[in-house]
């Protein structure tokens, strides 16, 4: 199964919730979902009280689609979760916030998720002063990411780390310390739920999976 390459605005109709997956656009009134907030296709418009099932399917998809996975690897994320003593839900959504393509996009040297899992498959990025090319490597407590000296220069980061400072979006509560003069992100810890400011229920996620 693979990762789902079609409108990406279309998911976010589909799910009538901002995913911002398109960087820039989703901040302005282009935004499919201002001009359009009902779902796609021919019965978009029609209104139907979702079914318990449906209600859990969605909010799965949802968190599928916010951090870009198929299927197979968002069941392996839930398996993990799953498999360590605690809230299930909650592990599910550190560890997805915990993906070095996660780190990337939230330190803000890429623009949308999508930009900084080609930054990571590119080659640009380096952890704890080694290249690493796998999106989903999880990042360990004091992880320092970093991109190579060449991918500083990239006009892509520099506009990414220009945006997400204007915005003031950088990460909340101290689980991630970003230098935006040195280029580094230092991962401090996993995050708390309230610092991961998603708009995600794992707890339906966990239902769906354990229907
Ligand atoms: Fe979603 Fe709007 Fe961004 Fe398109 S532009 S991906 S609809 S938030």
């Amino acid at each position: 199964m693979s990762r789902n390459t079609g409108s990406k605005c279309r998911l976010c109709r589909r799910e009538k919730t901002k995913l911002f997956l398109k960087g820039d656009r989703c901040f302005t009134p282009k935004c499919a979902l201002e001009k359009r907030d009902y779902a796609p296709g021919q019965h978009g418009k029609m209104t139907r009280k979702p079914s318990e099932y449906g209600i859990r399917l969605r909010e799965k998809q949802k968190a599928k689609r916010i951090y870009g996975l198929n299927e197979a690897q968002f069941k392996r994320f839930f398996s993990i979760a799953a498999s360590k003593p605690g809230v299930t839900g909650l592990y599910l959504l550190k560890l997805l916030e915990s993906r070095l393509d996660n780190i990337v996009y939230r330190a803000g040297f890429g623009g949308s998720r999508d930009q900084a899992r080609q930054l990571v498959l590119h080659g640009h990025i380096l952890v704890n002063g080694k290249r690493v090319n796998i999106p989903s490597y999880i990042m360990k407590p004091n992880d320092v990411v970093s991109l190579k000296d060449k991918s500083k220069e990239l006009v892509g980061v520099k506009a990414a780390v220009v945006r997400i400072k204007e915005r003031g979006m950088l990460p909340q509560g101290g689980w991630l310390e970003v230098n935006h003069e040195l280029l580094t992100a230092t991962f401090k810890k996993m995050p708390e739920k309230d610092e991961i400011g998603a708009v995600i229920n794992d707890q339906l996620i966990v239902e769906f999976y354990r229907r």
